[in-house]
């Protein structure tokens, strides 16, 4: 990220004041879409749980669930559903209400005063952006996914039921909430994009969009989302919209790239958790060489125009290899945009980890700050330091509660899958395993 752009962040949280303390964008910009195809707000929303709001061809935009949201936040409430955003800032880390303040997608609004921005989009709420999650048809099974992330995890659940609902699992509960009793909803809901009335309202939406933004299951193998590229490049109106999608890296290729051509910009961003055996390990059926190989054929593309980078995940998995990851970007000139906690499933949150590794993740990723401080943008240094202070709080009830559960589930998933926490992540294992009680 330029200091440009580093700038327009800080311009943005400067704006974000002046609305109210609770503003946010997305209920007046964005539909999120999950993978079912309810209707949100944003990715980390939990509206269409807990408020009226309907799917998205029910009606979501303007519903009385969604006006309300608008006004609890245009008057500084804090909507119970946006309770992921209040954890975070109630942690003294940057939400991703704050983080994405400045991801208006539409160069349009850029150059905004407050005061227009007031007018032309808190009292004109309009779908300027359509954050699709295309359901779950992806080739890998990452460990911290589930039936609705990956039709392998999928698979995988409903032909291993039993080794998931073993009474004497201390994660009974956890894994049942997570991995058994999605799989009818999942089978049920999970080709939401087929139906012609969504597709009908997608393509009536398309042209009016600045921005479009992908994710799955791994968009690289959805029809859908091929279908989506070629509709937009018919009509002509690719040349207009923001392309932005999520992928594993491993289908990309240069044929695949000709249908990125014509977008006004592109950016994609390559899932990356870590790097080598711990990148195999987290994301399995990946290929670490493959991914080295492909990333650079992205690489190969990238201009002003064109935005490849990488926006990992931090969990238990990979949190003392995070500095590698880190450098492996500085070493390859590879952007990384930022990184995400895990907050589910809680038994990967590194809320769970003793004291003793996270003092150690600490450490490790203190000095790789230290040692590369000329080198990290802005939006970096503030993921990293949402990392380090992540990793100061103290929770033992987390510890006690989750993380029996993640030595069971990364043992299940072992024996399923014939990998080796200990021989793909030696170096966490060896520190971790006395704590396997
Ligand atoms: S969860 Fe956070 S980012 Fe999402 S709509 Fe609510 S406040 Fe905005």
């Amino acid at each position: 990220m330029s200091e440009q752009e580093d700038n327009q962040d800080l311009q943005y949280l400067k704006w974000q004041d002046k609305i109210s303390k609770t503003f946010c964008h997305f209920p007046f910009t964005t539909s999120y879409i999950g993978s079912g195809g309810e209707a949100d707000p944003c990715c980390i929303s939990e509206h269409h749980r807990i408020n009226d709001i309907g799917w998205f061809t029910n009606g979501y935009w303007e519903s009385s669930g969604l006006e309300k949201l608008r006004q609890n936040l245009l008057n500084g409430k804090k909507d119970p559903g946006c309770r992921r955003c209040w954890i975070d800032e109630s942690k003294g880390m940057m939400s991703k209400r704050i983080l994405d303040q400045a991801k208006v997608p539409s160069a349009n609004l850029e150059n905004l005063t407050v005061e227009q921005f007031k007018e032309q989009v808190i009292k004109k709420p309009k779908i300027r952006w359509i954050d699709f999650q295309l359901a779950n048809l992806c080739n890998l099974a990452c460990r911290m996914c589930n039936p609705w992330n990956s039709s392998i995890i999928e698979e995988e659940a409903l032909e291993h039921i039993d080794k998931f609902s073993n009474d004497k699992l201390k994660g009974k509960e956890l894994f049942h909430k997570n991995i058994i009793k999605p799989l009818p909803r999942v089978k049920e809901v999970k080709d939401y994009w087929k139906d012609p009335e969504f597709r009908r309202q997608i393509e009536e939406l398309l042209p009016q969009l600045d921005a479009i933004t992908v994710s799955g299951g791994e968009p690289t193998v959805n029809k859908y989302f091929s279908e989506i590229l070629d509709f937009c490049k018919r009509e002509g109106i690719d040349k207009n919209m923001i392309l932005k999608f999520t992928t594993n890296g491993m289908q990309i290729n240069r044929k695949y790239m000709e249908k990125l051509d014509g977008f006004k910009k592109v950016e994609v961003k390559i899932s990356m958790d870590g790097t080598g055996s711990v990148y195999e390990y987290i994301r399995w059926k990946g290929v670490w060489e493959t991914l080295h190989e492909n990333r650079k054929i992205l690489e190969e593309y990238r201009s002003d125009r064109f935005k490849v980078n990488s926006d990992p995940t931090y969990q238990v998995l990979n949190i003392l290899n995070i500095p590698n990851l880190i450098e492996y970007h500085l070493e390859n000139d590879m952007d990384l945009a930022n990184l995400n906690p895990v907050h589910e499933p809680e038994y990967h949150a590194i809320s769970c980890l003793p004291k003793e590794i996270r003092e150690l993740a600490w450490n490790k990723l203190d000095k790789c700050r230290e040692r590369n401080k000329d080198s990290l943008h802005y939006n970096l240094k503030m993921g990293v330091n949402n990392v380090l202070k992540y990793l100061e709080a103290d929770r033992p009830n987390e510890e006690k509660k989750y993380l029996p559960m993640f030595f069971e589930h990364t043992k299940i998933l072992d024996q399923i899958r014939g990998q080796s926490f200990e021989k793909q992540v030696p170096e966490l294992y060896n520190v971790l395993k006395k704590y396997d009680h």
